[in-house]
Formats: C-alpha cells, structure tokens, sequence
C-alpha cells in the first residue's frame, strides 16, 4: 500500500481502562441520556438544543463554554435539555483543512492520532466530570465510536457520510439517540433509508469482529439545508419541509418519527446571526400544526464564545476555527427566549 503504517495506536479497551469513568461521571450520562430518549420517543415534551461550536478546537474555551451553560440549563430545565456540541473529528469538502481534535490535538502542530485519540477521551471526561453534561460529537469514523461509546449522549451521522453503508451498521448498535442528517444535494430519500437501516438489526464487520446490532429505534433526521446543483445554499427548515417530513415518516412507517433541526450550515446560508429567527420561525410552526410539533424534537445551534470565526492560528481565544458561530451573550439570550417559547 502506498501508505506508512506509522505506529499501533491502543485499542479502545485499553483507553478506557487508561481513563475510566467514576460512578458519578456514569450517572450524569445515564440521566442525561434517558432525558434524551424520552424527548426522541416522545414521552417527553422538553426540546433537546444541541449547542457548541462548530469544532472543539481547545479544550479551556470549550471547557469554559461548557461551564457556562450549567447555570442556563438549571434555569430552564423544565423546557430544554442541552446537549453541548463537542465535535472532536470535522469532515472537511476537500479532505484539506483543521480535521478537529483527533487529528490535531493542537491545531497549530501536525497531526498526531494517536495523542488526538487519548485528548478527544481526555475532553469528553472532563466535560462529563466538570459540568454534568452528557455530549454530542460527530461520528466520522464509525471504527473510533468505541473510544468514546461510554460518554456520548448524542451522536451525529454527518451530510458527508449519511449514505455510508459503515457509518449506517454502526448506528444501528448504538445505544444512544442517533440524528442522521440530510446530504448535501438534500436528497431526504437518502436520510430516510440511512434512519431505515440504522432502525435495524444487522450483520457486519466492526473493529476485526463479527458483529450484529440489535437496531436503534432512536434514529431520527436532521435537515441542515442542502446546496443545489449550482452551488447555491437551500434551508429545508420552512413549514412545507416539515409538513413533507412529517409524512415521509408516515409513508415510510419509521419508530419515533423525529427531526432536530440544524439552524446553521446550509440552513442558515452559513451566517450564524440567522439562528435565532430560524429557532423562532419553527417554533411558531410547531404551534400552527400539531404534527410538525411532534416531529420537531430539538435544534442544533453552532455557538462559541466569541461571534464569528478565524484562520487557524488567528489566536482569539473561544472563536471558531471551522464554521462561523454565535456568540456567548447572543447564544444565552437566545436559550431563554426558546424557554419563554415553549
Ligand atoms: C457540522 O455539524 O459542523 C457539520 C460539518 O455538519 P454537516 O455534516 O451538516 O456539514
Ligand atoms: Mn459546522
């Protein structure tokens, strides 16, 4: 092969047995977990707001984001659960570019994998340990879901890997909520067969075993918006689209009919400052048509200390590196009049 097989990198066990969880870190998971299936099966009428930034560059800003939401959430904990975003892997348009925490531990320095896999550990337990948060992250590579399989509350099937037959087998043996986004061109029959297959058992290799899943039923859509075929941005958040949703679940005969929406990407046209009157607009949708409220189970709201983004190495503590994101004032404002909403 024409690559260099550098070094072994430690199997997931024995990360795990490197850095183990307490009790009380457990706890806070579980709690936070069975919160989230009750909202994804709809026995809970609380909204799941997934929120952080784009990536999680650093692990003191996102630390100090995170801490910052453990007072809001108290605040509005009969209408919200907040999932923080702690996206340690980005898939990139090009293959070039920051590929997050995995890769890069320190995003100035080359990659480094095999620190990137202990530091994405490493970031997951303190979040966990410091705030009582369980998180989202991104599974880009469905082999390293095992290195963190024991901390996630939430995991994302990114726009660029929906259709991946791998990234659908694992989800299906995932026992946390699973939101499956739309691809790019925006194509929802293709959402909706990657929720199909991760709603079932299957057969398959994972990590050098035989394996089979036992299915997610938590398997759910997020519609980020798409980009059409000459290259310009589309929301599919508008009342039409969920109405449409809505009865793709019926025709498709799917368990616990869901859909988080995506408020920046595609959605937004990239300009985070359009997150809240995306929040708001659906909202008022969910109160127009009572099965577009059944459907809606949550947001996704790219958010970080500072407004905005910079190049890698801009130096702006708690600014994006990846994707614009919104800033800490507006991002606290905005929880509580999603709260006042509700
Ligand atoms: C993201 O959530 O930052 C992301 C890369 O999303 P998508 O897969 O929708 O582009
Ligand atoms: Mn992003």
């Amino acid at each position: 092969m024409n690559m260099d097989f550098k070094r072994k990198l430690t199997i997931p066990m024995e990360t795990k047995e490197m850095y183990p969880l307490t009790g009380e870190m457990s706890e806070h998971i579980e709690r936070n977990v069975a919160e989230l299936k009750r909202i994804f099966s709809g026995r809970s009428d609380k909204l799941a707001l997934i929120i952080g930034p784009c990536s999680a560059d650093n692990e003191d800003s996102v630390l100090d984001y995170i801490s910052r939401l453990v007072p809001v959430q108290e605040k509005v904990k009969d209408k919200l659960l907040i999932v923080p975003r702690v996206y340690t892997n980005k898939p990139r348009t090009t293959g070039d570019g920051y590929k997050g925490l995995v890769h890069q531990p320190d995003p100035n320095a080359k990659p480094d994998l095999f620190k990137g896999i202990i530091a994405t550990r490493e970031l997951h337990m303190r979040v966990v340990k410091e705030t009582g948060f369980a998180c989202a992250d991104e599974m880009l590579y469905p082999e390293n879901y095992k290195y963190l399989d024991d901390l996630l509350g939430y995991v994302a099937i990114g726009a660029r890997s929906v259709e991946d037959q791998q990234h659908r087998l694992t989800a299906s043996g995932i026992e946390v909520p699973v939101g499956m986004k739309n691809p790019t061109s925006g194509d929802l029959s293709v959402m909706m067969n990657s929720i199909l297959a991760a709603q079932h058992a299957h057969d398959f290799i994972y990590r050098g075993w035989e394996a089979h899943s036992f299915g997610n039923p938590y398997a759910h859509a997020i519609l980020r918006g798409y980009i059409n075929r000459q290259g310009v941005t589309h929301p599919n958040y508008h009342y039409e689209d969920l109405v449409y949703l809505a009865e793709l679940y019926e025709k498709w005969g799917l368990q616990n009919p869901g859909a988080v929406i995506d408020c920046n990407h595609a959605n937004s046209g990239k300009d985070p400052f359009e997150q809240p009157r995306i929040i708001k607009e659906v909202l008022s949708f969910c109160r127009w048509n009572g099965g577009v409220k059944r459907l809606v189970k949550g947001f996704m709201v790219e958010s970080y200390i500072e407004d905005g983004s910079q190049p890698v190495g801009g130096g702006c503590y708690g600014k994006s590196i990846t994707d614009a994101c919104l800033g800490w004032e507006k991002s606290e404002r905005l929880v509580y009049e999603i709260a006042e909403l509700l």
